[in-house]
């Protein structure tokens, strides 16, 4: 049968082995690469010969090690790139980190008593002191912590009062109206999609009303015929009415992104708590500048209630967040910048001197490089109409398309992420941290001399 006298054709997985030589993939890993890549041979209509074969067991390998999480370099100009981890930590939470990682610690011992001790104790301080609240804690990320708020206040009454504009979709399926759906809780839309007023909530709030939730329009924004209470009238209504109110802020921004970039201002914890919002809760690692994790943070009783319920077990951080975290929080206590708020401040007059020098360390290649223009974007779906301007290199490549040499730097060591602009290959160097600069260089040099 033909199937059979194809299937013979295929190499062994031994002989497989033997020619592709060493790999800096452990064996097993390797093998099974191999196994799943010559499975999809199998279902081809065509067995391909011999050396078509070890090509694409070849190619399948450098798959599989290219999907290993590495370093990068991120010359895209978004700052927060969810695909690329979104905040990057900087030096001294690394060597907090670094500390803390094969040691034993404190994470549950109390070090006065010499008993048991509550799990995040200092963090939760720190959190609670920069967000001016009574309480804080945390958890694994904004999504988990909002799921913890909604199980919690709606175990009794399950109604959830939200503005139909705040019913919003962030990045990666997040869909608001499913998440309350996962929760157990039931929608109560109110208002429209620009318009909702604070008798909306008002004539809403009934028996089954567990909270209501604000969501910060993070990552899209509205302008015209748009309408929505203050929060200091919507708190003053749930107040009132003993309904908590709860804000779902996502970027996590701590202090005026205003003043100190000249953006978007986004609302910190601390107005929303100011303004008398019960609970609030936002990402770690988008405007804050931590790692992965999602702050709560507000009125004791409640930020109480959040830890005593079950299921909070689920959703607390390892001691490695709760590591970087602390001094990620020690850091900003002390007003010190953090690698996102740096990105986000630099001067174009910096970033130009740095386009210059490598632009001059590359003068032997053949492509022509230029000093261009770029928009920035804080990224992670946080303040949507900023741009911040930037620079970048432009590479015109001369035998080669800007998609090619885009995919051609993505191989290099590090990897490069930069993007095509038509004919254009654009670096920005606004998210490359200036001590990668060299290694930028380098990588450019041999990419751009593999073409000549
Ligand atoms: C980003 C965002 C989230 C999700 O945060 P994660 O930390 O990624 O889970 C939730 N709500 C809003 C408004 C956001 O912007």
């Amino acid at each position: 049968m033909l199937v059979d006298s194809n299937k013979r054709s295929i190499p062994a997985v031994d002989t497989l082995l033997k020619a592709v030589g060493e790999s800096e993939l452990p064996r097993p890993l390797l093998v099974a690469t191999i196994r799943q890549e010559l499975n999809q041979i199998r279902t081809a209509d065509e067995i391909p010969d011999r050396d078509s074969v070890i090509d694409l067991v070849k190619q399948a390998i450098q798959r599989t090690i290219r999907s290993r999480i590495q370093p990068v370099i991120n010359a895209t100009g978004i700052i927060v790139h969810t695909n690329l981890g979104r905040a990057p930590l900087g030096s001294e939470v690394v060597s907090a980190l670094g500390a803390l990682a094969g040691q034993y610690n404190n994470l549950e011992y109390d070090l006065t008593t010499g008993e048991r001790g509550g799990r995040a104790n200092y963090v939760e301080a720190g959190l609670a002191t920069l967000c001016q609240s009574e309480a804080a804690t945390i958890v694994n990320n904004c999504a988990a912590a909002l799921v913890l708020i909604l199980r919690e206040l709606t175990s009794e009454k399950r109604e959830v009062i939200v503005s139909r504009g705040e019913l919003i979709q962030i990045g990666g399926g997040f869909r608001i109206p499913d998440i309350l759906e996962t929760s157990g809780a039931t929608l109560r839309e109110v208002g429209t999609t620009n318009r909702t007023n604070l008798a909306d909530y008002e004539t809403a709030i009934g028996p089954n009303t567990g909270l209501i939730l604000k969501v910060h329009r993070s990552n899209f924004f509205m302008d015209g015929f748009v309408e929505s209470p203050l929060r200091d009238e919507l708190s003053k209504l749930a107040r009132e009415s003993g309904v908590p109110l709860v804000e779902d802020l996502g970027s996590g921004a701590l202090t005026d992104t205003e003043k100190a970039a000249g953006l978007t201002r986004e609302p910190t914890p601390a107005e929303a708590i100011r303004a008398g919002v019960d609970l609030v809760c936002f990402s770690g690692d988008k405007l804050m500048g931590g790692p992965q994790a999602g702050i709560i943070a507000g009125n004791a009783a409640h930020v109480g209630r959040m830890k005593r319920n079950p299921f909070f077990r689920a959703l607390r951080c390892d001691r490695l967040v709760l590591g970087a975290m602390q001094a990620v929080v020690d850091h900003l206590l002390a007003d010190k910048p953090t690698p996102v708020s740096d990105m986000m401040s630099a001067s174009v007059d910096e970033l130009r001197k740095r386009a210059e020098t490598i632009r001059q360390a590359l003068a032997d290649v053949s492509a022509r490089i230029e000093i261009g223009e770029g928009k920035a974007q804080v990224g992670g779906g946080t303040l949507p109409r900023d741009t911040i301007p930037s620079v970048t290199l432009d590479i015109h490549a001369t035998n080669r398309s800007a998609t090619r040499l885009a995919a051609d730097l993505r191989r290099s060591a590090p990897p490069v992420i930069s993007y095509p602009s038509q004919k254009i290959l654009k670096l920005d160097l606004r998210t490359v941290f200036p001590e990668q600069d060299e290694t930028l260089t380098k990588c450019l040099s041999e990419v751009l001399r593999n073409q000549e």
